[in-house]
């Protein structure tokens, strides 16, 4: 577990996720659901069996007693789809405080097409070629606009003010953001799914490696009963 601390796991071009901290593991909730008949482990067979049910039954609380909480720098875009997932504690960097910097955009290695049988989603890619010139495009745009920015903050224009002339989906955030192992295998099962968007769908699959990694037990419970029905 302690090696999992702090490790900074890259995804998309500048983005990370690092689990920052954690409280508890799969015998605490193990531990949790024995509170109702005041009894603690009773070995390691007896323990799994037991979590194994209770996800089963769907018997959730004793989940919400691990808590996870992860520093993610990810594009806008992404943070756009994060903040719906309401259970989660939040703290974001503050563009009125901190100056974005020139390299602090989103920038995709490939342009993938308009899904035909899901109006919000994507497939396959473009032609390369058309996807070079919309690169060399996207690379422009956010060199004007991160310009525009600039001149303004010269200009003496607030920062919170100045930032409308930032490409605003593709802009990178930091932030800390903090869910229960319940709320967190909900947050999996939605985001890692073939109808999420791909950029949360890389977080999403970086948070559930680490996820295996702290929960073994709740993992395999969860994959089995869970993910695989879905
Ligand atoms: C493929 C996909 C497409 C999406 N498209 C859109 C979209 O077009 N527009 C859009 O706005 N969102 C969209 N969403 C976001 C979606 O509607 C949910 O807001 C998001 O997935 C979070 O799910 P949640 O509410 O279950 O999670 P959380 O907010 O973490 O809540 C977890 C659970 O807690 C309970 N809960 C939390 N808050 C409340 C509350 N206030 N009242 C009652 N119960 C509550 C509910 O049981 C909820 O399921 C999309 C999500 C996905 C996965």
């Amino acid at each position: 577990m302690q090696d999992l601390i702090n490790r900074r796991f890259p995804v998309l071009d500048k983005g990370f996720v690092e689990l920052q901290d954690m409280m508890g593991d799969d015998l605490a909730i193990v531990n949790a659901a024995r509170v109702s008949f005041l009894g603690e482990s009773k070995g390691e067979d007896r323990d799994k069996k037991l979590l194994f049910y209770l996800l089963r039954h769907e018997h959730t609380s004793p989940f919400e007693m691990v808590e996870f909480k992860f520093r993610l720098r990810c594009p806008l875009i992404v943070w756009w789809q994060l903040v719906r997932h309401r259970t989660a504690n939040l703290n974001l960097q503050s563009g009125r405080y901190t100056p974005f910097e020139e390299d602090d955009f989103y920038v995709p290695q490939i342009w993938r097409r308009q899904s035909e049988s899901n109006k919000q989603g994507s497939e396959g890619q473009i032609d390369p070629n058309d996807g070079d010139t919309l690169t060399q495009a996207l690379l422009q745009h956010y060199d004007q606009g991160y310009k525009l920015y600039k001149q303004a903050l010269q200009a003496g224009v607030a920062k919170e003010q100045a930032r409308l002339f930032l490409p605003g989906f593709s802009v990178y955030y930091t932030g800390v953001w903090k869910m229960d192992a319940h709320n967190l295998m909900r947050f999996i099962r939605l985001r890692v799914a073939d109808d999420a968007q791909w950029e949360i769908r890389q977080y999403a699959n970086v948070i559930f490696e680490v996820f295996k990694q702290a929960l073994p037990w709740t993992a395999e419970a969860f994959e089995q009963y869970q993910l695989k029905r879905d």
